[in-house]
């Protein structure tokens, strides 16, 4: 059962979830949790890895289930969940215009809030701002936005700008949060931003760590076929001369200062670790 509404052309429907928490396993110490309170992303991204895990037919970003009781669920799965970082989202924006309206983001950042999560973000969007008065009640949060090689509305439609998404993270850094960026999807062969201009504006924001990825739709069919038919590019022709690039990209990441390694999302807890000295 569920409610549409189509606004502009575009499906917004409230759905009931089942789940929620997805738990990755990547066999660190401390386990790891997915958290994704919609499907579907109105952004649109045309490079993006999404339509290849959802499988819906519907067109990407022209619709979005909202799981309206994302809250509840999510609160009765962490009372059985053991902590870990939970990554806000894998598979959609959890800053997409229409968490204004439902502020389910809001909603669950309250719930981890009060279990005493860590929380790491990913967003592209400034809407992140309105929730800083929860986001500087975490002991361990990060926040970070995305950015790729080409920002601009033919590749992501309804993303924010670039100088909007570069003044979030200023204001982010100036509260005391830790910001990263994500440098993704770089495409080789097409590069509409200036980088060494945007790291410097990066360093400026006080972004403390970059992480680059290049194009790469191995494993991901729909999304490549998405993206040669919107971009009229061929995916193995934009990716040309990928390995030489990203290692120039990331030199010059590391020379203006930012930190590329993992270390920014490693999070231990404090009780463990207390448990480990105080045990004879
Ligand atoms: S913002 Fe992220 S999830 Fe949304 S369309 Fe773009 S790449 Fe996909």
């Amino acid at each position: 059962m569920y409610t549409a509404e189509h606004v502009n052309g575009l499906s917004i429907r409230e759905v009931r979830c089942a789940t929620l928490l997805h738990r990755m396993n990547y066999g660190w110490r401390y386990p790891e949790y997915t958290l994704n309170l919609y499907r579907g992303c109105l952004h649109g991204c045309i490079y993006c890895y999404a339509p290849s895990l959802i499988h819906d037919e519907r067109p990407w970003g022209q619709y979005v289930d909202v799981k309206i009781n994302a809250p509840e669920v999510l609160e009765h799965e962490l009372r059985k969940a053991a902590r870990g970082v939970v990554f806000l989202s894998s598979a959609s924006d959890p800053y997409q215009a229409v968490e204004a309206k439902y502020r389910l983001t809001r909603s669950c950042l309250e719930v981890l809030l009060e279990h005493d999560f860590p929380v790491n973000i990913l967003t592209r969007s400034h809407l992140v701002l309105r929730d800083l008065d929860i986001l500087k009640k975490f002991g361990w949060i990060r926040v970070g936005m995305s950015i790729t090689s080409v920002p601009n509305r033919m590749f992501e439609p309804r993303v924010p700008p670039l100088e909007r998404r570069l003044e979030t993270l200023r204001r982010l850094s100036e509260e005391g949060i830790t910001t990263w960026v994500s440098l993704a999807p770089i495409i080789p062969n097409l590069f509409m931003v200036d980088l060494e201009g945007l790291l410097k504006k990066l360093k400026e924001a006080g972004v403390s760590a970059i992480h680059a990825g290049v194009l790469r739709f191995e494993g991901y069919e729909d999304s490549r076929k998405m993206f040669e038919e919107k971009s009229g590019a061929s995916y193995y022709g934009a990716i040309l001369g990928s390995d030489s690039l990203i290692h120039k990209v990331n030199d010059l990441i590391a020379r203006y200062g930012f930190d590329t390694s993992p270390k920014i999302f490693e999070w231990k807890d404090k009780n463990t670790v207390l448990e480990k000295y105080i045990t004879p």
